[in-house]
C-alpha cells in the first residue's frame, strides 16, 4: 500500500505540537507526517510555498499555519491579519491543486461568523452578516477558505474541505501577555501576579460567553477530518452549549490551577469582544456521537502544570 504524505502547515504551534503529540502515540504504518513551522517555508510567499511542496510531496495537508491571536491583537494588526491569512491561504490552496493533493483540511473559528445572528450558528451560517468590526481582518480572510473550498471543487473536483473550532487552548499556546487568546494571556498573567503578590486583573467585564476546546481533543478531531470527513462543506469541532462558560468562570478555573488565593478583579475599560458566539456541535455529533471532550478544569491544570515547568526553559514558552 503507498503511504499517505500528510503535511501539517502550523506544525510548531498549538494545534500542531497536538497533533504531533496524538500521531507519536499512534504511530500509524499507512502515513507518514510532517510537521512544517516557518522555518520550512514562508507561506506568504508563492515561491517558498513551491519550495515546501518540491520537497515534501504531500498527499494530504492539513493548514493550521496562519497569524493567530486574540482580540486584542486582532484589533491592533487588523492590515496583517487580512494580508498575510489570504496570502497564507491561497499559496496552499494552488500549490495544494496544481500538485494533486487529495485532500486538504484546513482551518476556520467559531470568530469569523455574524456578530447580529441568532443563536446557536452552524456551519450554514458563515456568511450571513458581517463579523465583529474587532476581528474583521482575520474573520474576512479566514471566510474566504469556506468559498475558496466551494470553487476549487467546483473548478477542478478538488476534495478541499474546512473545520471550525472554537476558542483553542492547550500546552506550546502562545503565552504572550497582550496579542495572546484569553487563557494563555491570564495564565501567564496569573503566574506573574502569583509571584509579585499582585491582584490578578482579568480585562474586560468577565461577562462574554465561549466554548473552548482542549487543544488534544481538537487534534484528534482533526486527524479523524482527515482520514475520514468527506464533505467539502465544513464542521464544527465544539464542545456542547451546555459547556458554554463565561470569562468570570476561566478566569476562577486558572486561579485555581495556579493555586492563586489573592483577589481577583475586572478591568472594565478593556473591551469584551463579541458576547458570545454560541456554536452548535450537532453535526459533529451525527458522525462520532460519543466522542469524548476532556473536562475543561482537567485540560486547565495540564496546561497550567505544562506553563510552569517550562518557563524557564529556553525557547520552550512562546511568550
Ligand atoms: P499558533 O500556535 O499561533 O501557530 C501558528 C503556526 O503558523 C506556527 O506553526 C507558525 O510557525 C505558523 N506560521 C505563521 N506564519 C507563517 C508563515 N508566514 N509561514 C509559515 N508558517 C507560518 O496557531 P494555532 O493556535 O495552533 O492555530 C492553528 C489554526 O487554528 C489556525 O489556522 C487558526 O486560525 C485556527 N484557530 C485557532 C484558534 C485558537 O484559539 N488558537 C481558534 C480557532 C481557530 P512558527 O512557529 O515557525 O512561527
Ligand atoms: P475571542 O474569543 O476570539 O474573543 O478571543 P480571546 O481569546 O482574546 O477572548 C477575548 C475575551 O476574553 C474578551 O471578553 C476579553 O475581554 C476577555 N479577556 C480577559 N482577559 C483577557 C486577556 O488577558 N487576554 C485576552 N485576549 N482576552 C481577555
Amino acid at each position: 500500500m503507498t503511504k499517505k504524505i500528510v503535511l501539517v502547515t502550523g506544525g510548531s504551534g498549538l494545534v500542531g505540537s497536538a497533533i504531533r503529540e496524538v500521531i507519536e502515540g499512534e504511530k500509524p504504518s499507512d502515513e507518514e507526517w510532517i510537521f512544517a513551522s516557518s522555518k520550512d517555508a514562508n507561506l506568504c510567499d508563492p515561491e517558498s510555498t513551491a519550495a515546501m511542496f518540491d520537497k515534501y510531496k504531500p498527499t494530504h495537508v492539513i493548514h493550521l499555519a496562519a497569524q493567530v491571536g486574540g482580540l486584542f491583537a486582532n484589533m491592533k494588526y487588523k492590515v496583517e491579519f487580512w494580508r498575510n491569512n489570504i496570502a497564507m491561504n491561497d499559496n496552499i490552496f494552488q500549490e495544494c491543486h496544481k500538485r494533486g493533493v487529495q485532500k486538504l483540511v484546513s482551518c476556520l473559528s467559531t470568530c469569523i461568523f455574524p456578530d447580529k445572528t441568532t443563536f446557536p450558528i452552524d456551519e450554514t451560517m458563515i456568511h450571513n452578516g458581517p463579523p465583529h468590526f474587532s476581528n474583521e481582518g482575520y474573520a474576512y480572510a479566514k471566510r474566504m477558505v469556506d468559498v475558496q473550498n466551494r470553487m476549487y471543487k467546483a473548478q477542478h473536483g478538488c476534495n478541499f474541505t474546512a473545520v471550525i473550532p472554537t476558542n483553542i487552548f492547550g500546552k506550546h499556546d502562545n503565552f504572550h501577555l497582550d496579542d495572546s487568546h484569553v487563557i494563555p494571556g491570564l495564565i501567564h498573567r496569573g503566574y506573574l501576579c502569583k509571584q509579585k503578590g499582585e491582584p490578578f486583573t482579568i480585562w474586560g467585564s468577565g461577562k462574554p460567553l465561549r466554548q473552548f476546546i482542549y487543544s488534544t481533543d481538537l487534534a484528534r478531531l482533526m486527524i479523524w477530518t482527515m482520514r475520514e470527513y468527506e464533505e467539502a462543506d465544513p464542521i464544527i469541532l465544539s464542545v456542547g452549549e451546555e459547556d458554554e462558560i463565561s470569562i468570570a468562570d476561566v478566569a476562577h478555573s486558572v486561579a485555581k490551577a495556579l493555586d492563586f488565593q489573592g483577589e481577583v478583579n475586572f478591568d472594565t475599560t478593556k473591551a469584551d469582544g463579541q458576547f458570545k458566539k454560541t456554536a452548535n456541535n450537532a453535526k459533529l455529533r451525527k458522525y462520532l456521537p460519543d466522542f469524548k471532550f476532556t473536562p475543561f478544569d482537567e485540560a486547565m491544570a495540564t496546561t497550567v502544570e505544562w506553563f510552569m515547568a517550562n518557563y524557564d526553559v529556553p525557547g520552550a514558552v512562546r511568550k
